[in-house]
């Protein structure tokens, strides 16, 4: 199929914005061979996907084979990656803002380009670096874009969508993960400023970030009234990065713990009403969820390809590992799961940029893909054998890597608790 002709995204400059990395006609080129006749996923039956994702995709593959996979094991060993030089990248190329405001250097697009990008994401080979982007673009800057300030869209967004700033995302404390009402952190109102004092845990890319976009006790209110959202720039005096957190996974992603002793920000930094950001993170956990879940598909893909190439040359008792009925019939059962749980993003997001709270939805794909991710990354280990163990393949780093998804964002039993007070299940105290 050609470029379709009138569409929306053929239309914007910004679609240029993904194309100027690769060309136009290599865009065109592909556009119109990428069609599989007998694969009706990639053909215009896709359920969410047009010409222009798969493109957008493509676009992104090239960055991840030449700028970030060559790399990777070294930053991992490093601890580090280094998130300006990437964000940077990905920045002038659009994909820090596929949904945001075209005004503020976003390619106004719908969130079913996220989700692609978080597909396309899976590409990269560790857990740490989809992550961290993640953070920037789906995690830390919704609120600002949808509740901020002109003004504040200039200042953080704008920059952190161009790959020009590094966001962080400050809600968990050290006191304070699952039960996010219950932080500590306060911002109290002194003139036309706050002075802000406590502490963040957890602040991935926290020990590189310019910003961060925080949620503290603004009031003595109820805790679902008395939060804001802040930008918060993170070289102002009183700003401490206690550590970089040394850590099971995710070892590319640096990991912080952040002091705040008598900061003094402006009173126009926070999002959109003072006392709403309880309420504006909640509303940016939405994609937050079905962002993580997306982002780990094509990993568990790509780790049952390998796991069938590795054992169909590897022989036990004279039969390749695979032709034991057990190891390919788990991967089937696998491979269905992954199918599931991509099904499930689908309609969720099809919902979502109708309008739809999909909290629900997003709530059981965040808790199906970090129950699935364990399962499958723990299964496919066990037949890679003594190679499974070593550092040497993806599979071992992918099994600490995906620990965190259960975890992180909201643990298994936190979606849960929510998916129960969509059923009306859930005892009223
Ligand atoms: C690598 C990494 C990166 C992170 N990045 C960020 C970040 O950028 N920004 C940020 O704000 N946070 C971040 N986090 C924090 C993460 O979101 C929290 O760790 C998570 O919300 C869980 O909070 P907690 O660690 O305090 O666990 P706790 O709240 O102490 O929970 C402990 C356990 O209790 C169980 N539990 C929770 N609720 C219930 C329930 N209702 N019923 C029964 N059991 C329950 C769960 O098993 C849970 O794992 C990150 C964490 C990690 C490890």
């Amino acid at each position: 199929m050609a470029l379709r002709t009138g569409s929306v995204l053929l239309k914007t400059q910004n679609f240029y914005k993904f194309t100027s990395v690769v060309g136009v006609r290599w865009f065109a080129e592909k556009a119109s061979k990428s069609v599989a006749p007998s694969d009706p996923e990639t053909t215009g039956d896709h359920l969410i996907y047009t010409q222009e994702h798969f493109a957008l995709r493509e676009s992104l593959r090239k960055i991840i084979d030449q700028e970030i996979n060559p790399y990777v094991d070294q930053w991992e060993a490093e601890g580090k990656f280094p998130a300006h030089k990437i964000f940077k990248i990905l920045g002038t190329a659009g994909f820090l803002g596929v949904n945001k405001p075209v005004e503020y250097g976003g390619l106004g697009l719908d969130y079913t380009y996220n989700v692609a990008v978080a597909e396309e994401l899976g590409n990269i080979r560790c857990g740490g670096i989809p992550m961290a982007i993640g953070v920037q673009s789906d995690m830390a800057t919704p609120a600002l874009a949808r509740f901020g300030s002109h003004e504040l869209k200039e200042e953080f967004l704008l920059p952190s969508i161009m790959g020009d700033k590094v966001a962080c995302l400050g809600v968990s404390e050290v006191g304070a993960g699952s039960d996010v009402s219950s932080i500590k952190t306060k911002a109290v109102r002194k003139g036309d400023e706050y002075v802000i004092n406590g502490g963040k845990m957890w602040t991935t890319t926290g020990t590189q970030a310019d910003w961060m976009c925080l949620l503290a006790n603004t009031s003595d209110g109820p805790p679902h009234r008395n939060k804001s959202l802040i930008c918060l720039p993170m070289n102002l005096p009183g700003v401490h990065i206690a550590r970089k957190i040394d850590k099971l996974g995710m070892r590319s992603s640096d990991t912080a713990e952040v002091f705040f002793d008598d900061v003094r920000v402006p009173c126009k930094n926070v999002i959109g009403q003072e006392g709403m950001g309880f309420t504006y993170q909640m509303i940016q956990f939405q994609e937050e969820r079905l962002w993580a879940a997306a982002s780990v598909l094509t990993t568990m893909d790509n780790i049952i390809q390998e796991t069938v190439q590795y054992t169909r040359q590897r022989k036990i008792f004279k039969l390749p590992v695979l032709y034991h009925q057990a190891v390919h019939f788990r991967l089937a059962e696998l491979q269905t799961e992954v199918e599931l749980l991509r099904s499930l993003i689908y309609r969720a997001t099809a919902l979502y940029i109708k309008g739809n709270d999909v909290t629900k939805l997003a709530s059981m794909a965040k808790l199906k893909a970090g129950r699935l991710a364990r399962e499958l990354s723990d299964s496919c280990l066990q037949y890679w054998g003594g190679m499974g163990f070593t550092s040497d393949v993806l599979v071992s780093r992918v099994y600490r890597d995906f620990r965190l998804l259960s975890i992180g964002g909201g643990a298994d039993e936190v979606m849960l608790s929510i998916i129960c007070k969509y059923m009306d299940t859930l005892p009223k105290n």
